[in-house]
Formats: C-alpha cells, sequence, structure tokens
C-alpha cells in the first residue's frame, strides 16, 4: 500500500502538471471509485479549475475553485499521466490548459476512492509525523496502552504511517514492535521521533518504495526498497548485528524486526516466528 513517502512522491509529480488546469470532463468504468458519489463527482467535477494538490496523510487533496477531492490509493491505486501504462484503468479525469491531457487512475484491486469532502478536517485524523513535535509525539505515545506497532499504524494517532516506515523506524529506534506505548522510555520515544523522519524524508528522497508495482504519476517506480533494513527481509541477517530477521504478526500486519537489536521488554514475550 502507498504510504506517506509514496503518496508525496505522487503529489509532487502530479502539482506541476495540474495546478491550473480545468477539469473539462469525468469518466470512470468502475463506479465502486466514487463509493455513492458518482453522480455528485461527475456533476461537480466539469468546468473546475485545480488550484492546489496536497498530502493529507495517505491522502492526496486536490483543492478546486471551489471544492476539495479527496483521492485514496487504497492498495494499488495509481495515478499515470500516459493511459498507455495503465492496465486496469477505472477513472480518468480529461484536461484543459494543461501540458497532460489527462490523469488515469489505476487500481487492480479496487480499493481506491474518490470523494468530495468539505475540509480536511473532516477526515479526523492525526498530526502529520513530519509535523509533531518530539514532545508532542512523546506525551501522545505515553498516553497510549497498546503495541508501539500498532499505535504507529494507527491514522488518528499519526497520519501517513504504514507498515514499512513503521517497521524501519522502530529498527532504527531499537524498540520492540510489542512493547506498550506508554512503556517506551523517553529517550526511545525521542530516538523513535527522529528515526521516523529520517526513514520519511530519506525514502521520499528516493521516491518512495516499489515492492509491489508502485509507480508515481510519471510511471517512474521509487528507489527506497534497496534500503530496508528489516520490512520484507525475514531470516536475511541483520545489518547491525548479523542476526536473523523475524517476521511475526502485530495487529494482523506482517512485522519484521531483529530480536537482538530490538529485544522484548520485561513482561512481553515475543511470539514464534510466522512463515510468510
Ligand atoms: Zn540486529
Amino acid at each position: 500500500m502507498p504510504e506517506l513517502p509514496e503518496v508525496e512522491t505522487v503529489v509532487r509529480t502530479l502539482a506541476p502538471r495540474l495546478c491550473g488546469s480545468v477539469i473539462a470532463s469525468v469518466s470512470t468504468t468502475a463506479s465502486r471509485v466514487f463509493r455513492g458519489h458518482q453522480k455528485q463527482i461527475e456533476l461537480a467535477l466539469p468546468g473546475k479549475r485545480i488550484l492546489e494538490v496536497r498530502r493529507h496523510g495517505k491522502n492526496i487533496l486536490i483543492e478546486l475553485n471551489p471544492g476539495l477531492l479527496r483521492i485514496h490509493l487504497g492498495m494499488t491505486g495509481k495515478l499515470l499521466f500516459d493511459p498507455t501504462n495503465a492496465t486496469h484503468a477505472r477513472a480518468a479525469l480529461h484536461l484543459r490548459n494543461s501540458p497532460a491531457r489527462m490523469l488515469v487512475f489505476d487500481d487492480p484491486r479496487h480499493f481506491g476512492r474518490f470523494e468530495l469532502i468539505e475540509d480536511a478536517s473532516a477526515l479526523a485524523l492525526g498530526p502529520e509525523p513530519l509535523e509533531i513535535s518530539p514532545s508532542e509525539f512523546t506525551q501522545a505515545l505515553h498516553a497510549r496502552r497498546g503495541p508501539v506497532k500498532s499505535l504507529l499504524l494507527n491514522q488518528a494517532f499519526l497520519r501517513g504511517m504504514g507498515n514499512i516506515y513503521t517497521d524501519e523506524a522502530l529498527f532504527q529506534a531499537r524498540i520492540h514492535p510489542l512493547t506498550p506505548a506508554c512503556d517506551v522510555p523517553a529517550r526511545k520515544s525521542l530516538a523513535l521521533h527522529e528515526a521516523m523522519r529520517r526513514v520519511l524524508l530519506e525514502a521520499i528522497a528516493q521516491g518512495g518504495s516499489s515492492i509491489s508495482d508502485y509507480v508515481d504519476a510519471e510511471g517512474r517506480r521509487g528507489a527506497f526498497q534497496s534500503r530496508h533494513q528489516v520490512y520484507g527481509r525475514e531470516g536475511k541477517p541483520c545489518s547491525r548485528c548479523g542476526a536473523a530477521i523475524r517476521r511475526i504478526v502485530v495487529g494482523q500486519r506482517g512485522t519484521h524486526y531483529c530480536e537482538r537489536c530490538q529485544p522484548a521488554p520485561r513482561g512481553v514475550r515475543s511470539p514464534e516466528a510466522v512463515a510468510k
């Protein structure tokens, strides 16, 4: 699933071609993309000018004159300027006054969605991991009891973190993923805040991670997957200590960590490693 760095990369490739253009028409081959908003979207978008494209967590927000279109890429959604790159085109925005003729929404697995919203606050998401201060982060972490891994994935806690970057940040901060959030020592919480920033900013600089078929709006793959230290590396040696990376399931999500660099805290028993 595209996480914060992938969505940020998509937004950065969309903005130069979309801002200032006018939506001439909307077409769709799969009404599920608009989930009950099809008529509303087909009537509202034509004639609207695109003022701004920005990211809000894992959402792409397109500011219109007037209106706000929210696009969530779901598991496999891609926005592509070149329709010949699409294999499962579900919808298209046809554009005027733009260097791009159209923007195609390609989504093999059908989890992506388009929606008109009033305001980003309607999405009720937590703060951006790149904006929250170290002290606010520590305070919020210490107010919760669940496993730190699950908490970081909770979009109402922080918006934009996903499975890859959570595993990578916990590894860098040397925190076991099952540690209750309230038991993360303050110095480790500060290390985790710093690790999240480092991992996210480096991934953005690398154009995100292409572990399945993720590409940006120009059809380019990301390069950060080659920098993963734990995610997707079960059984391989830890880059820091050489121990085998383990994979367990936390809150139904595959979770990768090094047992030696991220030891289980007292009272937390690490489950048996599970097969892929
Ligand atoms: Zn290690």
